[in-house]
């Protein structure tokens, strides 16, 4: 039996012609779970054709209407959490509760996509001039597109297309190679949803296939999510063509650990926040910043990172996953290599993890770096690996020209009792997201993820208020109506009220 995985056009699971396909495998085991292709640019055009002519019928369907189909889907999503998560855990390798967390927050951003009418609400105003009002509309876009990662195969394509048909736009799903099952999966569930054919299309495959949508004249925005090179290709790609595109992409998250912190709860949230999801996350802590005589509780950390234990999805106590791929690991083992060459200091190492049964999982043990300095890759480069590197400073000031100097801004946070403290960071820092005793401040959908700096290009960010904004037009009408009064004659003049 084939394990080449179809793809979506025309409302219709289609087996791709492609002749190159891209294995997905089980970072567990190497075993091939499927097979993506590489779409053909017959492909490529179709999708593009049929979300062309999709989106003119589906802009007319009334907003109640389009977000009926969301509470439909929302409720399918649910329905379906654990198949969707187990799914995710085998091809990611993520553990299933953490599997799950992907699939909720997914949900989380379809629940705002059904309030959609009021977030398309414009404005109006009355006698702008004598007998004239103004009024303000938002239209959908066209046709849009998303561009995804694989270390959240359900979330962010779901912080995508939901909020972008809501609106009334027509989508095309181009997720990560490394794990595209669970994006088809959503889309056949949107698809069980109502969804009319062509209004969503799933395309597969890598470089090329981006590159074919990034420059097509007939898609309007691209949403991206990845890494930093990646996304600078994007973003300068689609602008250069005249598209709208919000291109998020990778970070280097500090915790700032002042001396009055609550040193249990510090160490817990830090070791969760650096090594959940083996720290394949955009705002994983991957520096702590320890301040003045806080720096003493890096032994207890050492010890308390040394318990935690890698091992498969279907293992319930595993404390994380292995990592996507091999080439991934080897990334992450030249880092540690280069750190230690470079003078770091490697509290834990844990290059040499072995997990009994699985001897060809992509597994790497917690890792801790204390003596690190900015001009190290350990600090430089995003290591998306269960890596933690420490830097000491004396105060809290110089902690944040420290955070403030890295060319990242995608999250920080703050551990402290000092509500002084904490206002001053939280004005003081160059970053998007700031978590004030809080590991990883995710934003819920009603907000944006508000990433800054090199960890964002664009303007308007993901979901909430901004991601309808980034997949709409905003239309100002000026009108006024006449009574049967005569005609004084042309105006020539622009009028004063
Ligand atoms: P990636 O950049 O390798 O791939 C992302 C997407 O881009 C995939 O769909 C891939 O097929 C495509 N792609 C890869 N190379 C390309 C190229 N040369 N041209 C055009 N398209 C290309 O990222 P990844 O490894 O899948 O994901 C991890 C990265 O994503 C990390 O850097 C992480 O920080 C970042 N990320 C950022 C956020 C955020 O919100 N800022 C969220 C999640 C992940």
């Amino acid at each position: 039996m084939s394990k080449a995985i179809p793809q979506l056009i025309n409302g219709e699971w289609r087996e791709s012609r492609a002749r190159e396909f891209i294995e997905v495998t089980d970072p567990a085991t190497q075993e091939v779970l499927a097979l993506a292709p590489k779409a053909t640019a017959e492909e490529i055009e179709a999708a593009i054709a049929s979300a062309k002519a999709a989106f003119l019928s589906w802009r007319e369907v009334p907003v109640p209407e389009r977000a009926r189909l969301m509470l439909r889907y929302q409720h399918l999503l649910k329905e379906h959490h654990d198949e969707l998560a187990q799914l995710l855990a085998k091809e990611t390798g993520k553990t299933f509760a953490d599997a799950k967390g992907d699939v909720w927050r997914g949900i989380e951003v379809v629940e705002q996509a059904a309030n959609i009418a009021s977030l398309m609400m414009g404005e109006t105003t009355e006698n702008v001039a004598r007998d004239i009002d103004t009024a303000s509309w938002i239209q959908p876009l066209g046709v849009c597109t998303g561009i995804t990662p694989f270390n959240f195969p359900a979330m962010i394509p779901l912080w995508m297309f939901p909020l972008a048909i809501a609106a009334g736009n027509s989508f095309i799903l181009k997720p990560s190679e490394q794990d595209p099952m669970t994006p088809n999966r959503l889309a056949e569930l949107f698809i069980e949803a109502g969804a009319p054919p062509g209004v969503l299309q799933v395309l597969h495959g890598g470089r090329e296939v981006v590159d074919s949508l990034l420059t097509h004249p007939d898609i309007r925005a691209i949403s991206f999510v990845g890494s930093v090179p990646v996304g600078q290709h994007i973003y300068r790609t689609g602008t250069a063509h005249l598209k709208r595109v919000q291109a998020f992409a990778g970070a280097k998250n500090h915790m700032v650990i002042l001396p009055d912190a609550n040193k249990d709860q510090v160490l817990s949230n830090l070791v969760g926040a650096s090594c959940g999801a083996a720290g394949q996350r955009c705002m994983a802590i991957s520096v702590a910043v320890f301040v003045g005589e806080s720096k003493q509780w890096i032994d207890e950390l050492r010890a308390q990172m040394a318990e935690l234990r890698p091992g498969p999805w279907t293992d319930q106590h595993a404390a994380f996953g292995p990592l996507i791929s091999q080439q991934a690991k080897q990334r992450v083992l030249r880092l540690i290599a280069e750190g230690k060459a470079e003078g770091a200091e490697c509290l834990l190492d844990g290059s040499q993890c072995k997990v009994e049964g699985y001897p060809n999982g992509n597994w790497l043990g917690p890792t801790l770096f204390r003596g690190v300095t900015t001009k190290m890759g350990l600090y430089r480069e995003e290591i998306f690996g269960p890596v933690l590197v420490c830097m000491e400073v004396d105060t809290l000031d110089e902690a944040i020209e420290l955070v403030n100097a890295s060319p990242y801004g995608n999250g920080t946070s703050i551990f402290t009792r000092s509500g002084g403290a904490a206002r001053h960071y939280q004005h003081a820092v160059e970053v998007g997201q700031v978590g004030i005793n809080v590991p990883v401040p995710v934003p819920l959908p009603f907000f944006s993820f508000t990433g800054w700096k090199g960890s964002f290009y664009g303007d308007l960010h993901a979901y909430g208020k901004q991601g309808v904004r980034f997949y709409t037009e905003t239309k100002t009408v000026t009108s006024r109506w006449f009574d049967d009064s005569p005609v004084t004659g042309p105006n020539m003049t622009i009028q004063l009220k």
